[in-house]
């Protein structure tokens, strides 16, 4: 395995620090999932994008990577939706868990290696609890089970809240049945119409908090590597994971929290609450895969990105600029060259040098908390290095064996960024290259034999499409707009 030295900057120490892994050459990430009641929207796809990176990169370094995602399907706002829809909770989630695996795939993301639902783990979830009641973190009242904050010391060291502070400030509806305010549900008691399970304290069905942390340690141990999610899980959601994991076990819960900033439109966060959210689908439509993966990566995952049209179009042509290039190098290198360096004259030495430099500071600046900005600049300095050899009508040997190592290298970082069109699917499948290839055909008859109307027809119809011909002399190509 190479020189890995990962540095990840915590949220729990507020420091960048180096990752070691609790297990060697192994990584254990948990990330939270969505909570199964509607379409997710391209803020929650970018949190999924960027740890889809994360993982991807960290397989890259040779560690073999465990990662699992929840699916939060029990939930005020389902059970809402179902009322609202006349239906049961069930038929809400199956269809929306359906959804995100299709809208996740769209953007590129790869598949977990596990999709725990809260529904299939109450009974761990139960046990859980039951063992916080035991050793007296946890309480119950009326059918409710509430952990106990005053009881765990460190409470607030992730969000670096201060508990006096937040009891000062806090604004929760007084709840009678809480010994403190800031006490939060374990467990919660059926109402009349709701879903529920049998426990120890009568139906009822777990809070959001403690399934993450019964279902993260099922899966990746007591203490496992990383746990993830947006900037705004860090409180109360994770703080409590902590206290409840800990509190439970006794033992470190997750050695690194990483935390996404979020995206953002006219400088507000999307949310759905807000009703200012665009869905994954609906934007997907418009903006092809690559171009949403390369939009997002562009800036840092910690900081916030306003979603706009010009930062979409912005991201659109760097995509295709990439993917031209990318498209011509596959044609020139068709095959395999073996690269002898002893063979190349010195012009060809040196954009061998500046190439090898420009990857090794792209993989630099991935390990270093995963610094996407400054990786993709690298990616785009390697393209525009390269790009005078694609203009050459004959290429040298030394050149077409550099352009060969230059493909691989970039198709072996694209292992995490997602950039290059697929092959399989989306808007520039080999399938779709292929149509166009014969519409563009059937217009030129058209033209030849003066056919205006029809040939216009053509153009239009793509156009109302998204796609644009342009001619050049003989030629015309296609692109999305
Ligand atoms: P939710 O279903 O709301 O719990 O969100 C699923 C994931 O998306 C969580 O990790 C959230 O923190 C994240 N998320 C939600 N809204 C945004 C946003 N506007 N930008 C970035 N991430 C978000
Ligand atoms: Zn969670």
């Amino acid at each position: 395995m190479e020189e890995m030295s990962l540095k990840v900057y915590n949220s729990l120490t507020k420091k960048k620090e180096e990752f070691v892994p609790t297990e060697k050459d192994k990584a254990k990430i948990y990330v939270c999932g969505p909570t199964v009641y509607d379409y997710i929207h391209i803020g929650n796809g970018r949190a999924f994008v960027v740890f889809d990176v994360v993982r991807r990169f960290l397989r890259y370094l040779g560690y073999d990577v465990t990662y699992v995602m929840n699916l939060t399907d029990i939930d005020d706002r389902i059970i809402e939706r179902a009322e609202r829809e006349n239906t049961d909770t069930q038929t809400i989630t199956v269809k929306f868990i359906e959804a995100f695996f299709e809208d996740t795939e769209a953007l590129g993301i790869e598949r977990a290696d596990i999709y725990p639902k809260a529904t299939d783990h109450v009974q761990d979830i139960i046990e859980l609890i039951q063992s916080l009641v035991d050793r007296g973190l946890a309480y119950q009242v009326n059918g409710d089970v509430f952990y106990d904050v005053s009881t765990f010391a460190s409470y607030g060291s992730l969000s670096g809240k201060r508990i006096e502070d937040l009891v000062a400030g806090s604004r929760v509806a007084v709840d009678e049945s809480k010994k403190n305010p800031l006490d939060f549900t374990l467990w919660k008691s059926q109402k009349p119409g709701e879903p529920g399970w049998q426990s120890p304290w009568g139906m009822g069905r777990p809070g959001w908090h403690i399934e993450c942390s019964t279902m993260s340690m099922k899966y990746l141990g007591q203490t496992f590597d990383i746990h993830a999610g947006g900037v705004d899980l860090v409180f109360p959601h994770h703080e409590n994971e902590i206290a409840q994991s800990e509190g439970a076990t006794g033992k470190k819960f997750v050695k690194y929290w990483l935390h996404n900033g979020f995206l953002q439109i006219g400088g507000e966060k999307m949310a759905k609450s807000l009703g200012n959210f665009k869905t994954v689908r609906e934007i997907l439509k418009k903006v092809p895969t690559e171009v949403m993966r390369l939009f997002f990566l562009q800036k840092h995952y910690r900081s916030p990105i306003d979603l706009t049209d010009q930062g979409l179009q912005a991201a659109g042509s760097a995509a295709n600029r990439l993917n031209r290039f990318y498209q011509k190098l596959q044609d020139m290198v068709m095959t395999e060259a073996p690269l002898e360096e002893e063979s190349l004259n010195e012009k060809e030495l040196q954009v061998l040098n500046t190439h090898r430099r420009l990857k090794s500071e792209l993989v630099e600046a991935m390990k270093d908390d995963f610094n996407t900005p400054v990786a993709v600049s690298r990616l785009f300095d390697m393209v525009r290095e390269l790009n005078a050899l694609l203009t050459k009508d004959n290429l040298m040997d030394g050149e077409r064996a550099l352009l060969s190592q230059a493909k691989q290298d970039i198709e072996e970082v694209d292992s995490f960024f997602g950039f290059l069109r697929s092959k399989g699917s989306g808007a520039n499948s080999e399938l779709v290259n292929g149509l166009m290839e014969i519409l563009i055909d059937v217009r030129k008859e058209l033209r030849s034999r003066k056919i205006w109307d029809l040939a216009d027809k053509i153009r239009q119809e793509l156009d109302k499409n998204n796609i644009a011909l342009e001619d050049k002399g003989q030629e015309t190509a296609w692109r999305v707009k």
